[in-house]
């Protein structure tokens, strides 16, 4: 199934597995116009959708890339973390993309959690690197994941989970309200508008982040290898979309909706400063040196 079914009444069913409260939020929006749910705190009983995936022996992807200078400067935080706070009590497989896979540091892993290494080429700009997962992932889902995960979920590495990053945040399709522009007005949404770009986009619906996203590997399949199409015939057209793959996403999600959304506390900034509706922090941002990473 596509997109959740309209709510009759305060219980809007997931999709997936579990229910999830629309009116438990009152301050934010808690629904798209196609009926996904967004999700905020205090909108799920975390127990329950961890029962329930727990019971249909749900197992998880988690894929990150960790390129050039990337390493060093963030990968043992984030797998430290997401071994805390990343889908716990179920089985995880951390896929980790490196170019230098003997400085993956050594970790102990939880029960039912398993880490797999795989060797990138590195691209010569971290715009390319950054672009070129579209098209690893899809060959990781085609190779490894489908036979050993119902869904996958892909992170950038330059962050830290402080908070539950749960089953609740499991779907079909699922995408991220951006940090910095889910209560701007659309304006401010900085789509790709080159009508030259694959990604070129007039209207859309929220700004999405492509720090996070996931879903059934069907799905982040068909997400995956759209995306990389048209970073190719951009490419090709010599043209390259402003925000790189987070544009190519945006186009693909406002064509597919996801049936998922996840609220800015499942990726937030500490830059924006404190917010009355943010009421946990769930992922953060990492500080970001741009000069010692990217020169
Ligand atoms: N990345 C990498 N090495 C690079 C550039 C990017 O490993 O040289 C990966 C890394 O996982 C990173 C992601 O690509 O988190 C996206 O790049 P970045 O975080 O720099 O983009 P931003 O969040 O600033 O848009
Ligand atoms: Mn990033």
């Amino acid at each position: 199934m596509d997109v959740c079914p309209l709510p009759y009444g305060r219980k809007l069913w997931d999709g997936t597995d579990g229910f999830l409260d629309l009116w438990a939020r009152t301050d934010v929006q808690t629904c798209t116009y196609w009926g996904a749910p967004i999700i905020w705190e205090g909108m799920f009983d975390p127990s329950v959708f961890d029962q329930l995936h727990k019971e249909k022996s749900t197992r998880v992807a988690l894929t990150v890339f960790a390129v050039g200078r990337y390493l060093d400067a963030y990968l043992l935080p984030f797998l430290m973390s997401a071994e805390q706070y990343f889908m716990v009590g179920l089985p995880v497989t951390y896929y980790v993309f490196t170019d230098y896979p003997e400085k993956i540091p050594s970790l102990k892993l939880g029960q039912g959690r398993t880490l797999e290494v795989i060797q990138v080429a590195r691209e010569n700009r971290w715009q390319d690197v950054s672009m070129m997962r579209m098209k690893t992932i899809t060959d990781a889902i085609d190779g490894h994941i489908h036979h050993q995960c119902e869904y996958v979920f892909c992170f950038d590495v330059d962050q830290i989970f402080t908070g539950r990053f749960g089953s609740e945040a499991l779907g079909d399709s699922v995408a991220l309200l951006h940090s910095f522009y889910y209560h701007r007005p659309k304006m401010f949404y900085t789509y790709d508008h080159n009508p030259k770009s694959e990604a070129y986009m007039d209207k859309g619906d929220f700004y999405y982040h492509a720090a996070v996203f996931g879903g059934r590997w069907q799905k982040v399949r068909n997400l995956t290898e759209a995306c990389y199409q048209g970073i190719m015939k951009d490419k090709e057209n010599e043209v390259e979309a402003l925000w790189h793959d987070e544009s190519h996403l945006n186009k693909y999600l406002f064509l597919h909706k996801p049936t998922k959304v996840l609220s800015p506390e499942y990726c937030w900034s500490m830059f924006i400063g404190h917010r009355n509706d943010i009421r946990v922090h769930r992922l953060l941002w990492a500080q970001k040196q741009y000069n010692a990473l990217r020169n």
